[in-house]
């Protein structure tokens, strides 16, 4: 079993980002209003992910340290229309058996919290533990029992580079989620979690002054679809391929076909070859997109995908041709 964990653990888990995307995600599918993330050596050492979500009770620890044991999707209609960020119960089974792992946690019902300890793979045993409500999370020595993988794992620097990359793309989703990051004992990042929080304040905070100015605001919604969020006017030009942020019903995303749509809409008030930047979420039923396409779920499939794309590409080629007029 430890085996099969470790295997699926190589698709879910490329590197220390990888990690806290899981837990962060587990955070918020039980309800996180905060979000305390303790690195140590870019992640390589110390990953820590402490929550104020609901909590698990003491019984139901090893389930979620279980192959395919999730919580969160009862039936295949449920996989239909998945609500949750995660669905797939492999992500702490597959980190447990490449790190030394700790589950600690209070569930709301409980008065008392409860650990669980996971060596490897090695699964220990229920012990009563302090905590308050919510869940704690410890991966210590990545891939320690892997060398193969661990030889894969960059510079300090670099492992932290892509865990603010990958929390910048959470922030810009999740304004109302308070996420705290310490990196060697030191506080790192904060973003304040607050509902009255501006959208276009939060763009400055992860984005910077030069994009927010020039950010243009979207919002459209036809057959079915909404697409809103901003798009950077052309005379903005430092935009990078590092600044095009996609989500899907929430859910940050790669997809080809939409990336191309807003390409192709900024190449029409533009020379070609400039990367267009992006902050843009699309809202779609989720019956016509299909989350379950890989196990680290960077990819959705779209039922419609042509009408997506069309979609997209008017959408964003009316509002660049109203700033030009
Ligand atoms: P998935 O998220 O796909 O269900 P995971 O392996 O990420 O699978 O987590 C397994 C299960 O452990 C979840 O379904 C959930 O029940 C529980 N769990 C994990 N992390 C938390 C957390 N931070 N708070 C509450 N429950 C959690
Ligand atoms: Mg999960």
């Amino acid at each position: 079993d430890t085996l099969i964990n470790q295997i699926a653990a190589g698709e879910v888990v490329e590197r220390p980002a990888s990690v806290v995307k899981e837990l962060v995600e587990n955070a918020l599918d039980a309800g996180a209003h905060r979000v305390e993330i303790d690195l140590e050596e870019g992640g390589i050492r110390l990953i820590r992910v402490r929550d104020d979500g609901g909590g698990i009770p003491a019984d139901e620890l090893p389930l979620a340290i279980s192959r395919h044991a999730t919580s969160k999707i009862a039936s295949l209609d449920d996989l239909e229309a998945v609500a949750t960020l995660g669905f797939r119960g492999e992500a702490l089974p597959s980190i447990a058996s490449v790190s030394r792992f700790m589950l600690a946690s209070r569930h709301t019902d409980s008065d008392h919290g409860a650990a669980l300890q996971v060596d490897g793979g090695r699964v220990g045993s229920v012990t009563p533990k302090a905590h308050p409500t919510g869940t704690t999370v410890e991966v210590r020595d990545l891939f320690y029992n892997v060398p193969a993988r661990r030889k894969f794992m960059r510079a300090e620097r670099t492992e932290m580079g892509h865990i603010e990359e990958w929390l910048r793309s959470l922030a810009l989703a999740r304004l109302d989620v308070e996420l705290r990051v310490s990196h060697n004992g030191r506080p790192a990042r904060r973003y304040r979690g607050d509902n009255m929080l501006a959208s276009t304040d939060r763009l400055f905070e992860t984005l910077g002054e030069e994009f927010a100015k020039h950010a243009l605001r979207v919002d459209h919604e036809a057959a079915g679809l909404r697409l809103h969020g901003w798009i950077a006017q052309p005379v903005y030009n430092r935009a990078s391929a590092d600044q095009q942020y996609l989500y899907v019903n929430g859910r940050s995303v790669r997809d080809r076909s939409v990336a191309h749509a807003v390409k192709q809409a900024y190449s029409d008030v533009l020379f070609h070859g400039r990367q267009p930047a992006y902050v843009l979420f699309l809202e779609v039923d989720p019956r016509t997109v299909d989350v379950n396409v890989h196990p680290a779920k960077h990819e959705v499939r779209f039922r419609e995908s042509r009408l997506v794309h069309d979609f997209t590409y008017r959408t964003l080629q009316q509002a660049l041709a109203e700033t030009r007029a």
